[in-house]
């Protein structure tokens, strides 16, 4: 903690926040997620995403995507299981949802509405999620409270509108998440999670070699599998951010500015060894 209600995040705080499982534990109990989106030319999104989430824990995800698109993802990504859509008829079943990743901007806007309607607990946002919802601003009220939107500056101004700096763009970030009962992650160096009740976090993880296509598919497909195995949404937050972060270091330790989305892909089983 550094300034009132405004907090550091730092290495020695995720040991206290992981959950443990133990020896008779099953796939059951590291959550079944499931995540939507991907599109003509984006199904990479969504390998990325679903690949990052079983890469963080989670014991099973399905992915939802365009019939004419399944076969992609379930060559890219053989342990995910595509999902159809009358799977979706009962969305309680799934221990956390995923929205966004390369889903275009093309997408059946009653279906969106209905998933947000329908699915009583936190969704995560991000990508085209976000990008609609800034076309579409009837949609935010019927996100469900403390679900987590992922918006990098870009997106993020697309929703808000512009600002002149960093020092208001926060405040806004803060406002917002205020407003609609939302954690709202603001992506780039330092990412800042904006919590419903006024708290910021800031990420200390993470580096340049970051800013490369499909790294922010990954921090979906890892926040999503944190609040699947449990979390808290908060805690999936820290988390997500934080071994987002640290993958991408470790990923980028020999690759450098060649670093690319599936390299912190892989390096996530590393952060957890990285946190003992
Ligand atoms: P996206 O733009 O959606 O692909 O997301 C990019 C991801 O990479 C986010 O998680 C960012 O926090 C991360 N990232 C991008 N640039 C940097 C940077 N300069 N330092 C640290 N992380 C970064
Ligand atoms: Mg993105």
């Amino acid at each position: 903690k550094f300034a009132s209600g405004k907090y550091f995040i730092q290495q020695r705080d995720m040991r206290p926040l992981h959950k443990t499982f133990h020896k008779f534990s099953h796939k059951g109990d590291f959550g079944k997620v499931l995540l939507i989106g991907g599109s003509k030319g984006k199904v990479g999104a969504m390998v990325l995403a679903s690949t990052a989430a079983l890469r963080t824990g989670s014991g099973l995800v399905h992915g939802f995507i365009d019939e004419s698109e399944r076969i992609i993802l379930q060559t890219a990504a053989p342990e995910v299981m595509v999902a159809f859509k009358e799977e979706l008829e009962n969305l309680a079943k799934f221990d956390a949802i995923g929205i966004g990743p390369g889903w275009g901007l093309n997408v059946d806007l009653k279906f969106y509405e209905s998933l947000l309607k329908n699915y009583k607990k936190p969704i995560v946002i991000d990508a085209d999620g976000i990008n609609l919802l800034a076309s579409h601003p009837d949609l935010i009220q019927n996100i469900p409270q403390g679900s987590i939107l992922t918006p990098h500056i870009k997106e993020f101004e697309r929703l808000t509108g512009n600002v002149s700096n960093h020092v208001e763009r926060l405040q806004k970030a803060k406002d917002f998440a205020v407003e609609y009962g939302l954690f709202l992650v603001l992506k780039g160096a330092y990412t800042s999670i904006s919590c419903p009740d006024g708290k910021q976090f800031f990420n200390s993880s993470g580096n340049q070699y970051m800013a490369t296509a499909g790294s922010g598919d990954v921090l979906t497909g890892m926040i999503t599998s944190f609040l699947g195995q449990g979390y808290t949404p908060l805690n999936a937050t820290i988390c997500g951010v934080f071994h987002h972060g640290l993958a991408g270091e470790l990923a980028s330790f020999e690759n450098k500015r060649g670093t690319i989305a599936s390299d912190i892909i892989k390096c996530i089983p590393k952060t957890y060894l990285e946190l003992g």
